[in-house]
């Protein structure tokens, strides 16, 4: 019997710039193979292998005026 202990919400990104697919296992630096998907709200990045999403972060919107003192 062999039970692997995984802990139970590992980050997707251990490595700096390595992206892990949850899915398949499929693996690749960051800014390589990702598909990218952008929308008006969200930045996902999906596994070129199954489509898996990996990555998903909110997109900032650019602010007008910051307050530089
Ligand atoms: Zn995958």
């Amino acid at each position: 019997m062999n039970e692997f202990a995984r802990p139970p919400e590992s980050e997707s990104v251990r490595r700096k710039g390595t992206l892990f697919c949850p899915a398949c296992a499929y693996e690749s630096p960051i800014d390589e193979r990702w598909v990218e998907t952008t929308t008006a709200t969200v930045r996902v990045r999906s596994c070129p292998e199954c489509g898996a999403v990996v990555d998903s972060r909110p997109r900032r919107r650019p602010l007008a005026s910051a307050g530089v003192g």
